[in-house]
């Protein structure tokens, strides 16, 4: 049974008791894990933390069968491993001040258990420091056969039978050529922010995405979309005096304006190198281009918005991305003015 339909059930006979840690890990894992491309999104940006340089995810029936991700990232010690699948169990914030500040991409520590308690994982990882490395196996969050395992140093983690055993979270699934093209977009977004990471992605054994991650990034642009657009990219030009107001930086490459397109898939915003999908910012992108691009066209861009950490809060949705800015108005000028200056 679907955790929220066993919790409706409850809902309205007999005491208030609290929800066994078991069903309370299901209903975060509702909402960390809505389907597999969240699967990919959280693991990726495990690797990305983990400061990993290589990051290959392979997927098959959608992620639905299988989703693998390697890395060659720091590894995590064998004797915390099983650490790393409690609820609330983070390397990355260790008190109610650092979430004012969080740099890294993970910090809820929800993802690894949410993850486990909907599907079979099998984690093997190795820190350079180790002699081998060590595989756990985790069904449904039961946690069995830990293992001693020849392993380069990094961290691999294959997730297969997602929602095998969550009939309702699987109705609410669409087709396996839908999920697969979901997670080739958020991939598209990790290759376009991290064009110095080598991002490799397998659909069913066939290569559908790879990045030299040679830093550059009219190379990745060309590697996802394609070596004409990448041609028609400009690279966006930095303001005259310094830094914009508020320190917001904003970088990376928009379209000419020929490049415009009949949706906005191509617009990604990456906000301190995290992929939100903020309204007001795309927003603020596509008036730049005004009087530049017929109604109802899109431009391609790909915008960096780097501000101190204190200036956004990123604890605002459980899959992180929505952000709230301390001052909105000035990054959004900020960013207008950037991107205009940019097409003029
Ligand atoms: P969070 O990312 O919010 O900390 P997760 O549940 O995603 O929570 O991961 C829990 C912990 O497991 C992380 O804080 C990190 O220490 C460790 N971890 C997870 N994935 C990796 C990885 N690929 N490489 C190294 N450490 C990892
Ligand atoms: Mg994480």
């Amino acid at each position: 049974m679907d955790s929220s339909q066993q919790v409706k059930d409850n809902i309205g006979g007999g005491a208030i008791r609290l929800l066994s840690a078991d069903v309370s890990s299901k209903i975060a894992a509702g909402e960390v894990v809505e389907r597999p491309a969240s699967v990919v999104k959280e693991l990726v940006e495990n690797s990305l933390d983990a400061e990993a340089t290589e990051i290959t995810v392979e997927i098959a029936g959608g992620g639905v069968d299988r989703i693998l991700v390697v890395d060659n990232g720091r590894g995590i010690p064998s004797d915390q491993i099983e650490l790393a699948f409690e609820r609330f169990a983070t390397s990355k914030v260790a008190d109610e001040g650092d979430l004012e500040g969080i740099s890294t991409l993970g910090f809820r520590g929800e993802a690894l258990p949410s993850i486990a308690a909907v599907s079979t994982v099998v984690m093997t990882s190795k820190t350079p420091d180790e002699e081998s490395g060590t595989r756990l196996r985790v069904e449904e969050g039961r946690t069995y056969g830990r293992e001693r395992a020849g392993a380069p140093n990094g961290t691999s983690l294959s997730v297969s039978h997602l929602f095998r055993n969550f009939p309702v979270r699987r109705k609410f699934l669409r087709s396996v050529s839908t999920e697969t093209s979901r997670i080739q977009a958020l991939m598209i977004r990790y290759a376009l922010a991290y064009p110095e990471k080598r991002f490799r992605l397998s659909v069913a054994g066939t290569e559908a995405l790879a990045t030299t991650g040679s830093g550059d990034l009219r190379e990745a642009v060309a590697a996802v979309y394609g070596l004409n657009t990448a041609q028609g990219m400009l690279e966006i030009v930095r303001a005259p005096d310094g830094p914009e107001p508020a320190q917001v930086e904003i970088t990376g490459m928009v379209g000419s304006a020929s490049l415009h397109r009949a949706n906005r898939n191509r617009v990604s915003l990456f906000v301190n190198r995290r992929w939100v999908q903020v309204r007001s910012l795309g927003y603020a992108v596509e008036q730049a281009y005004h009087g530049f691009l017929m109604e109802r066209r899109f431009p391609v861009a790909v915008v960096n918005v780097d501000l101190p950490p204190e200036e956004v809060d990123v604890n605002v949705h459980p899959a992180k991305t929505e952000v709230r800015f301390r001052r909105e108005g000035r990054v959004f000028a900020a960013l207008q003015q950037a991107v205009r200056r940019t097409v003029m």
